[in-house]
């Protein structure tokens, strides 16, 4: 059983599942604690490793999460209950794009289909609390998103061209501002552009 997070994360990258980076999680944990965020939702599960450790930060921080691959959702689902969240996490197994909540979140963290981030956004920033951040992961992809120069293979050059869109989509939005730090393998806070 596993019930310790390092033993999660050891588990995750044996198994080449592309959980978050340990400095991005700091930085996000230490965001949630800083602001107070009670509520988070979070687009990718995978087997749940992040969400656990948002949810281990203090006890009145609930997640929602969703993960579409029906495996990567049952060891999630497993491993929320090895810890004994479920009364914390709660986990849908279904595509982002199909998932219907009319809930306000504090944060919602992006880290699923990189192809699909603007449409993520679009979609969730309609769930953000009065002030809710998005905060999204992988904007850097490996470094590539820097240096396409150093992959030859067409779905990765097309995928880096499109992190660079949303990028480029966040720097321009007339909605959110967006701080972007290079922690982890690339991390963006927008925050709603008051009035
Ligand atoms: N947040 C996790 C890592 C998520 S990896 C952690 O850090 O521990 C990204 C996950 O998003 C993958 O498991 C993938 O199956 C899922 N995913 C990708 N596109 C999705 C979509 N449209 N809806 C739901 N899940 C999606
Ligand atoms: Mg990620």
């Amino acid at each position: 059983m596993v019930d310790k997070l390092e033993t999660l994360e050891m588990a995750a990258l044996s198994n080449n599942i592309p959980i978050i980076q340990k400095d991005g999680l700091e930085f996000i944990k230490d965001y949630i604690l800083k602001n107070n965020v009670k509520t988070i939702l979070e687009i990718g599960s995978a087997i749940g490793y992040s969400s656990i450790a948002f949810a281990l930060i203090k006890d009145d921080i609930h997640v929602t999460t969703i993960e579409r691959d029906n495996n990567r959702f049952e060891e999630a689902k497993k491993n929320i209950k090895s810890f004994k969240l479920e009364d914390k996490i709660l986990i849908y197994n279904c595509d982002a794009f199909d998932y219907i909540d009319n809930n306000k979140y504090d944060l919602i963290f992006i880290d699923a289909a990189k192809a699909q981030y603007i449409k993520f956004f679009e979609k969730f920033k309609n769930n953000l609390s009065d002030n809710g951040v998005i905060i999204t992961d992988n904007l850097k992809f490996h470094g590539l998103v820097e240096h396409p120069e150093n992959t030859h293979n067409r779905n990765t050059k097309q995928l880096v061209g499109k992190i660079r869109k949303y990028i480029d989509y966040l720097k321009n939005n007339k909605e959110f501002n967006t701080i972007f730090f290079d922690i982890g393998d690339g991390i963006s806070i927008s925050k709603r552009k008051r009035v």
